[in-house]
């Protein structure tokens, strides 16, 4: 195993495929230290591999495992070198999976998320959506907030 070539101990890594690019541009704000990691030459066009070299972003497609280490992440290519990384970003888009709500009748949009209201409220009356299933934000606090909302106002309806 060696150490590639301009190996950057303060890189980050964004996951693979095209969509990685968008993630990779966001992170790119915070560190000029940034690295797209794919399997296969196909997991990046030709478009991405422009603007990722446009904004200094490197790419490495012959992933073949990332494992934890003291300080970072170790990512080993498929020609046994590593490099390491401080963080690794998983950027590997995501599945809707709102087939329960759709199931009880909930409407959804052309995407699959859970119409909502301001309350977090569904078409389905008393039915509350929360979370990665509504269209928002998909991050932790998002939903914790989206929850206190449908809480709130299934306690105000409960009493009402
Ligand atoms: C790799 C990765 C890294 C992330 N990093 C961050 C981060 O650093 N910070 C951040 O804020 N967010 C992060 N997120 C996003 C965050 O995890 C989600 O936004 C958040 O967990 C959404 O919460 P949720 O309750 O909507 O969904 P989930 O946490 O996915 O919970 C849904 C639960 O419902 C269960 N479930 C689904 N269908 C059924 C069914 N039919 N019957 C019974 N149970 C079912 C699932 O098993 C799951 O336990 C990350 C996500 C991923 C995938």
């Amino acid at each position: 195993m060696r150490r590639i070539r301009g190996d950057r101990p303060e890189d980050r890594v964004v996951g693979q495929g095209d969509r990685a690019l968008h993630e990779a541009i966001f992170l790119s704000r915070f560190t000029p230290h940034v690295t797209m990691l794919g399997t296969h030459a196909s997991d990046f066009s030709t478009s991405t591999r422009r603007a990722a070299g446009e904004r200094g972003i490197l790419i490495h497609h012959t992933l073949d495992r990332l494992s934890p280490a003291a300080d970072g992440c170790t990512a080993m290519l498929q020609d046994g070198t590593t490099c390491r990384f401080d963080a690794v970003y998983a950027a590997l888009g995501c599945k809707v999976r709102s087939q329960l709500a759709l199931g009880l009748g909930a409407r959804c949009c052309a995407e699959g998320y859970v119409t909502v209201d301001e309350h977090q409220q569904s078409s389905v009356d008393g039915m509350y959506a929360i979370g990665d299933v509504v269209k928002a934000l998909n991050q932790i606090a998002v939903a914790f907030g989206q929850a206190a909302i449908a809480a709130s106002h299934a306690h105000r309806e409960l009493t009402a």
